[in-house]
């Protein structure tokens, strides 16, 4: 994470993702975030190139890419589009490498080379009324012969109409409560599955968030991810991982922040002076770059826990909380460094501000985040 820590292979994957991002992200970042879409030839490109297989084995078409030098590609992304960052984070981390970790053989030899080749995944967990407290969601799934039967609405699906592959999250066994829950993976043809509107959002407009929902929607009990009931380990076993790449991705919102607050203040005067020599403004920019390196510093932490083999679920909600409370604070200073230009579309620095805003929400919100953190706290000796 840190340049002067970084192996040769990791830094041709950053070097390679910063040059797609300025080629491809950042002249089109605002048309991304007008139009609320990633054109169809974008997705494509990025499936070409491997993104989309990065956390995949290479036997199964994916490039096989260890924990760090995936998380530069997603800090470079996050940097310049928001949007596309969490499509490919949401992608690799939820649904790809979850087949990888827990799929059958014939799972990962049917699912992952697809998925590595540019077919989108989304994953399903959210429901109406669950969302933190993801141990009650319900949508049933009875047992019919070779097949699980669904009926129900799954909520604020990330890449739901970009996908064609879900990973969802049902109970198999109500009775048994969150014991009860497991993960099937589902097509996008499944008879009865509907893809819903999609959402108006305050930031982050270029990735997709939709309901699904579930009419009488066939399953083959091939599709069953693990065993019958392991279903909340594989998704909070999953969240770890994306906590870690929401925290990348705010990482890279405030780094791009923090970037055009400087550049403005350098050029920005008042009373014949760049308002970068007003102390009020550099002690601003000097508490942005601290605020980023001690984001810098968590998440490096908690990617070579990761690596070791070793539990990260602390580490990566440490992460994610600071990190996160870290880039709406840049990028509000950021809009206010800009003064009222801040406030205007014209300037970059308005979308960082909308766009920073949910990475406090979603794969748990910062309150989600300070019960595991207190958890941890209170069972220290
Ligand atoms: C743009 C977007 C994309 C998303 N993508 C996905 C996706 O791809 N897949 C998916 O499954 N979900 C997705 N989500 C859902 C997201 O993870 C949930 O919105 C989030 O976990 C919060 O759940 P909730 O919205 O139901 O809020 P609630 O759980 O109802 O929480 C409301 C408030 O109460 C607080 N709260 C709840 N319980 C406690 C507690 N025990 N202690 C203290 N405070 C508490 C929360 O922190 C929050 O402030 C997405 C959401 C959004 C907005």
């Amino acid at each position: 994470m840190f340049d002067s820590n970084l192996t040769e292979e990791q830094r041709l994957m950053r070097d390679a993702a910063r040059e797609f991002a300025e080629k491809r992200l950042y002249p089109n970042a605002e048309h991304f975030d007008q139009s609320e879409v990633l054109p169809d030839d974008l997705l494509a490109e990025l499936g070409e190139l491997g993104y989309f297989g990065m956390l995949i084995p290479e036997v199964y078409g994916g490039m096989g890419l260890e924990p760090i030098a995936y998380s530069l590609v997603i800090e470079e992304f996050a940097r310049a589009c928001a949007g596309l960052a969490i499509t490919v984070s949401v992608h690799n981390t939820l649904i790809s490498s979850a087949i990888a970790r827990f799929g059958s053989d014939e799972q990962k030899k049917k699912f992952l080379p697809r998925l590595a080749a540019g077919e989108i995944g989304a994953y399903a967990l959210t429901e109406p009324d669950y969302g933190t407290d993801a141990s009650g969601i319900r949508l049933p799934a009875k047992s019919d012969g070779d097949s699980f039967v669904l009926n129900g609405t799954k909520m604020f699906v990330t890449n739901a109409n970009y996908a064609k592959i879900y990973l969802v999250f049902v109970s198999t066994n109500p009775a048994a409560g969150h014991k009860g829950l497991s993960a099937l993976i589902v097509d996008r043809h499944t008879p009865g599955f509907e893809i819903g509107k999609a959402e108006r959002k305050l930031g982050i407009k270029a990735s997709d968030t939709r309901a699904l929902s579930f009419s009488d929607s066939r399953i083959p009990k091939a599709n069953l991810v693990g065993a019958e009931g392991d279903g909340l380990k594989i998704a909070l076993t999953q969240l770890d991982h994306g906590r870690i790449g929401v925290a990348l991705q705010a990482l890279g919102i405030g780094e791009s922040a923090l970037q055009q607050a400087r550049e403005y203040a350098k050029v920005r005067k008042q009373f014949n002076r760049p308002i970068a020599e007003f102390q009020a403004i550099a002690f601003k920019l000097a508490d942005m770059r601290l605020k980023l390196d001690a984001s810098r510093l968590l998440i490096d932490r908690a990617l070579r826990k990761q690596c070791a083999g070793e539990k990260f679920t602390l580490e990566a909600a440490e992460a994610k909380l600071f990190s996160s409370e870290a880039a709406n604070w840049v990028a509000n200073e950021a809009v206010q460094i800009h003064g009222g230009y801040g406030y205007m579309k014209e300037y970059p620095v308005e979308r960082y501000f909308r766009d920073a805003r949910i990475t406090e929400i979603y794969e748990g919100t910062s309150e989600a985040q300070r019960i595991v953190i207190s958890r941890a706290v209170l069972s220290e000796t």
